[in-house]
């Protein structure tokens, strides 16, 4: 159940409301390369224009550490909202000061203010209480619609409800409800699927899954700490030493539900032109690495999701943003996009090789975030969530 207010709970006619977005978007020289996130904001935005809000919206990009960095002002995104918006988008050169104050008086009914980025200073990310007043003192009341952003307790995400009414946006609420009701009360055949890249990342994500799923499907690097802790030689590929006794661990508490593959491809380098072939899992040669999951993994994993009522995604099967390495990941979102499954999917690259298989519209639900969905699914309470104010009060 979501239980915080949201902003159909709020009066927000004429009033000054601050929204915290996620528009941490890739920029290729000043144009925006990837809008899934400002699209996924854009419900709630609309709203606050449909209700003659002034909207006064910011958002993190990147990782400036403080400090002005040109290369990730938020400038271009003003104007890529712009246009999806078909109106105009003014912007602030500082998120906070005399400009920023300027402008979000100037604001008349259903007018939109981009703020700049809020990592330009230091007290973003430290939750430094002057500076988030001082973003606060710009609004009335606080709209936080950042999932991506919702695992940090930072000044724009938390240290603003301090002294704002604080409520959730829609995207926030639609995030937590798909990702809390699937695993409140699984339904099953609930077949969970990881990957990726490290399995040190994701332990706590894979000891919950293991305990709600009746099967978990094991891909990616994840799976080459597994394969190697169950014994087999992994040659070159990625794996984690640190985490072998971890994953022995898991393995032995969980030897009929966590399925590992059963054959790899293989590569003698981490290049899309390198030499590969698929091998057993029990003969990758000596100088090799696995960079995919075989065909007869792909057949075992498919057949364990027919007929699955839930499944949750997280974590590419493969090396996907190399071509010759891609096929693993991409059967598995079509055997997924396939089912009637209610399917979920979180993590940055899961959700970005749904879209290059061209299949989001056939999945339930892609969470916009990366962090937060990992940590939502561990079972862990949102900062940025918690800090809102509850339905009731
Ligand atoms: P997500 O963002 O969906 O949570 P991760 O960030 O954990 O996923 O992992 C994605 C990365 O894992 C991708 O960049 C992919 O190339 C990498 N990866 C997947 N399989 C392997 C592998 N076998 N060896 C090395 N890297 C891999
Ligand atoms: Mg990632």
């Amino acid at each position: 159940m979501f239980n915080k207010k949201t902003i159909e709970d709020i009066e927000v006619g004429s009033k000054r409301v601050l929204v915290r977005v996620d528009f941490n978007v890739p920029l290729d020289e000043g144009i925006v390369t990837d809008d899934t996130r400002i699209q996924a904001a854009l419900p709630t935005i609309k709203y606050l224009i449909d209700h003659d809000a002034k909207v006064i919206l910011c958002s993190h990009l990147g990782r400036p550490k403080g400090q002005v960095v040109p290369e990730l002002s938020l400038r271009p995104v003003a104007e890529h909202l712009g246009g999806l918006l078909e109106a105009d988008v003014s912007f602030a050169e500082d998120c906070i000061g005399a400009e920023a104050k300027q402008a979000a008086e100037k604001l008349g009914d259903g007018d939109v203010l981009l703020l700049e980025n809020t990592r330009f200073h230091a007290g973003e990310k430290a939750n430094d209480a002057d500076f988030a007043k001082e973003l606060a003192s710009l609004a009335e009341l606080y709209v936080n619609d950042a999932f991506g952003t919702a695992h940090r307790a930072h000044a724009s995400t938390v240290g603003v409800t301090e002294y704002l009414p604080a409520a959730a946006g829609y995207l926030m609420e639609k995030e937590i409800r798909y990702l809390g009701e699937a695993l409140r009360e699984p339904e099953h055949p609930f077949v969970a699927i990881m990957g990726g890249a490290k399995i040190s990342d994701k332990i706590d994500v894979v000891k919950r899954l293991l305990e709600m799923a009746d099967h978990l499907l094991v891909g990616g690097g994840l799976a080459n700490t597994f394969l190697a802790a169950s014994g087999y030689d992994l040659a070159e590929s990625l794996v984690e030493d640190e985490a072998l006794p971890t994953a022995r661990e898991i393995l032995e508490g969980a030897v009929d539900k966590l399925l590992l593959p059963v054959d790899l491809v293989v590569a003698t380098e981490f290049a899309a032109d390198a030499e590969k072939k698929t091998v057993p899992v029990d003969q990758i040669p000596s100088g090799w690495q696995a960079l995919d999951i075989g065909e007869q993994t792909i057949e075992l994993f498919k057949s364990k999701l027919e007929g699955a009522k839930l499944i949750v995604w997280n974590g590419p099967m493969g090396v996907f943003e190399l071509q010759p390495f891609a096929q693993g990941t991409f059967a598995i979102a079509e055997a997924i996009a396939e089912t009637e499954a209610t399917s979920i999917i979180g993590g940055g690259d899961s959700a970005a090789a749904i879209r290059k298989a061209g299949l989001t519209d056939q999945i339930s639900h892609v969470s916009t975030g990366g962090g937060a969905s990992l940590e939502f699914m561990e079972g862990k309470t949102l900062p940025g969530v918690a800090a809102l104010a509850d339905k009731d009060s």
